[in-house]
């Protein structure tokens, strides 16, 4: 790498902006990134989305050149600064796009051989910006900064049929940088207007048969491109058998979006290898391995048989075919007419994703113990009850280079001192922290809040209070994340505190970051709502020394850095049972934020790891919420609580106003009524909210002592349960049966 920083010195860089720059320094690192791929068993990563936020920092972090390439820069007088400009690759919704991105991260930064395939978006998640205080979107042209770190691979190009249409595929190499350097294949599409929309947009709005079928097509794409390379290059070496195949790949699947790689792969074996079908889908059950990410039933793909038929027909033969297969193989095991109907892959009109996935593959995880309990126990209990073995659990997790290296170089410095720099690949080493010495953590988080606060002025233009606690809730809006439920409780805050309730107040932020599906008017609506709280309670000159409520615009990867490394509390308040893990949670526990939530997802294995004592668990179980399901009464608690009854008509006593946009008397009556397709607050929000306003309170008055302080640093010294260094030493050890280099 001394070559490296001898051409970054010699690098001119006189009158050149800061795209100029990061494109030209980022293709000076380029050329000492070369992808090497050992011979032998590998494992690929199948994903619709890949969140991978800024490049930039992250290369030069893994290529161990970071500070010195910044120290060189600022001496030429480049403000590095500048550099934070750089856009997002957004190519992801949320969670499970990063999850994605931390995979890669820590599989080669661990030195596995793991590659990703994916989908080169032209425009990734939409930009959010608030115009009185609605989410209004606009498109997010990433490439507008170009993609040094891409290179296309016009040569290795292939053409996906689709009945009434060609694409080419073409690949674009992403290396992925650590002990190992791995690739993140980005496939574009070329061809008609027709074709080249296939790569337009993330998640196109799928609400119309229109948006159904670009959907089936972008999933298709993604299959039969990857699939096509793999198989293709496998015949190449090893000739028309296809014995082997399984013993040199091991394919996962990220959800359900990438099923069709399934049947893609059995199309190919039979119709262009000779190979029967009994034989190619044996291989393919020895080579798919499929993720759970939720059990919202809505969230479940099923597409209807007659449309993917139009499209593609042969696919969807061969699912028919597998249904036909299944069935024998139940049929055999003496299985039910109910239990093959709850497993079929084909069901009426309906291909279901999951089903597929869960018969062909391998084996199938969930992403957290209990969310790979309630995979098990009520998602997929047949099959469970079948093939026990199916199932596996492998809790998520994060990578330290980005989300404590890279976003909290204070508290990495710190451990370095404390711990020396061997924490770094050896995460277990964190646990040996002296917790009982906390004033320079205290020192760090104070530096970290007091950035975190320099960038929202910047970015949102908003002042955040002086020393005040940072509580922070930042992720996808959705009613079972439950930002509605903090809603609630900052308004009995606020309430309690112009009553003279809450003498001891310390001054707090809280923090939101969210954004909105484009169609989900509730998600929106909670959006507008938290604003209007914010308007009224920042002008409120009886309180506005004490509470604030601030909404970041456009949280990202980006934001994530900065919001995780200063904030003091993080809430994580889901309704148990259906955060599957969460990732946010391990983010802020890395970065010494104690957790104020419910025993949900991995919240429960944070204080597991982390110790009860330590963080701030409130609410409703997994099983109080299954047992209250049919007797539920969210009314009778309104009744019988005044204070709870009048944070919640807020909604639609004139407090506040949506414009005349209806957005709160839906989510009023959400909570009140219920809808045809749900009861009345089916998230349990009224259920846990008394409890979850006890819970900031305690920590309001806990927050300030070094007892406080010392709770933050354990969350930081059991943290390394959590890196995703140790989630892909599992799928490894458990799933993909790969080693490293
Ligand atoms: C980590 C992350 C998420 C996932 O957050 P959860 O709290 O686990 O839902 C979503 N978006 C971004 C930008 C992230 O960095």
């Amino acid at each position: 790498m001394t070559e490296l920083l001898q051409e970054l010195k010699d690098l001119d860089v006189a009158g050149k902006d800061i795209k100029t720059l990061y494109t030209e320094i980022s293709a000076l690192c380029m050329k000492y990134i070369a992808p090497k791929k050992r011979e032998g068993r590998r494992a690929y990563y199948l994903s619709i989305e890949y969140l991978m936020g800024r490049m930039f920092h992250n290369n030069l972090l893994e290529l161990g050149v970071l500070e010195e390439a910044e120290k060189i820069l600022s001496a030429k007088g480049v403000n590095v600064a500048g550099f934070e400009e750089i856009e997002d690759a957004a190519l992801g919704n949320g969670g499970l796009g990063r999850l994605a991105a931390c995979f890669l991260d820590s599989a080669a930064g661990c030195a596995y051989p793991l590659d990703g395939y994916g989908i080169r978006y032209k425009y990734g998640l939409f930009k959010q910006k608030f115009v009185n205080g609605e989410q209004v979107e606009s498109a997010d042209d990433w490439l507008t900064w170009g993609d040094p770190w891409s290179v296309k691979r016009e040569k290795e190009k292939r053409v996906v049929h689709f009945a009434d249409m060609d694409v080419t595929a073409v690949p674009y190499d992403m290396p992925i940088v650590g002990k190992s350097v791995n690739t993140l294949r980005l496939f574009d599409a070329e061809g008609s207007e027709q074709a080249k929309k296939i790569c337009d947009y993330l998640y196109p709005a799928d609400d119309t048969e229109e948006g159904k079928l670009l959907r089936i097509r972008q999933e298709y794409f993604l299959s039969a491109a990857a699939i096509g390379e793999l198989v293709e290059k496998y015949a190449q070496k090893h000739g028309r058998n296809f014995n082997k195949f399984s013993e040199y790949h091991s394919i996962q699947l990220n959800d359900t979006h990438a099923v069709m790689s399934v049947a893609e792969f059995i199309r190919l074996l039979t119709k262009e290898y000779g190979i029967t079908f009994s034989r190619a889908l044996e291989f393919a059950k020895h080579t798919f391995n499929y993720t759970n990410h939720t059990i919202l039933p809505e969230a479940l793909e099923c597409w209807n048989y007659a449309l993917m038929e139009k499209i593609l027909p042969d696919i969807a033969a061969v699912f028919k075919t597998i249904q036909v297969y299944a069935t024998r193989e139940w049929k055999a095991k003496g299985c039910t007419q109910e239990e093959i109907a709850a497993m079929s892959v084909l069901h009426g009109n309906c291909l279901s994703m999951a089903n597929a996935a869960v018969y062909v593959g391998e084996k199938v995880n969930g992403v957290a113990a209990i969310h790979s309990e309630l995979v098990k126990r009520n998602l997929f209990p047949v099959a469970y009850k079948y093939y026990p073995d199916k199932f596996q659990n492998v809790t998520n997790g994060i990578t330290q280079r980005r989300w404590l290296m890279l976003c909290n170089r204070e508290l990495s410095a710190l451990l370095d001192k404390k711990l020396t720099p061997a924490w770094r690949e050896d995460m277990a080493r964190l646990e040996t922290l002296d917790t009982g010495d906390t004033a320079e953590f205290i020192a760090v988080k104070e530096i970290k809040k007091k950035q975190l606060a320099d960038y929202v002025l910047r970015h949102d233009g908003v002042k955040l209070l002086d020393g005040a606690i940072v509580y922070a809730q930042v992720k996808r809006l959705h009613e079972y994340k439950r930002q509605l439920m903090t809603a609630f409780a900052i308004l009995r805050i606020y309430y309690d505190l112009k009553e003279g309730k809450l003498p001891d107040f310390r001054p707090s932020v809280f923090l939101f970051g969210a954004k909105a599906a484009s169609g989900y008017f509730r998600a929106k609506g909670i959006i507008k709502y938290l604003n209007e709280i914010a308007r009224l309670v920042n002008n409120d000159e009886q309180t506005n020394k004490l509470l604030q409520v601030v909404f970041v615009q456009n949280y990202n990867v980006s934001y994530a850095e900065k919001i995780v490394a200063g904030t003091d509390v993080s809430l994580q308040v889901s309704t148990a049972g259906f955060e599957a893990s969460g990732t946010g949670n391990m983010k802020f526990m890395l970065n010494g934020a104690v957790t104020c939530g419910t025993m949900d997802g991995a919240n429960i294995e944070i204080v597991e790891h982390a110790g009860k004592e330590n963080n701030y668990i409130f609410g409703a179980s997994v099983e109080e919420i299954e047992r209250l399901k049919d007797t539920y009464d969210p009314n009778a608690i309104l009744d019988s609580t005044p204070e709870l009854k009048r944070v919640a008509d807020t909604l639609v006593d004139g407090t506040f106003s949506d414009g005349g946009k209806g957005y709160f008397k839906e989510l009023y009556d959400s909570l009140t009524v219920g809808a045809h397709w749900h009861k009345p607050d089916h998230y349990f929000i009224f259920r846990d909210l008394p409890e979850y306003v006890d819970a900031l309170i305690k920590v309001n008055r806990d927050y300030g002592d070094t007892a406080f302080a010392k709770k933050q640093m354990e969350n930081t010294a059991h943290a390394a349960f959590f890196s995703s260094d140790r989630a892909i030493a599992d799928y490894a050890r458990k799933i993909w049966h790969i080693e490293k280099a």
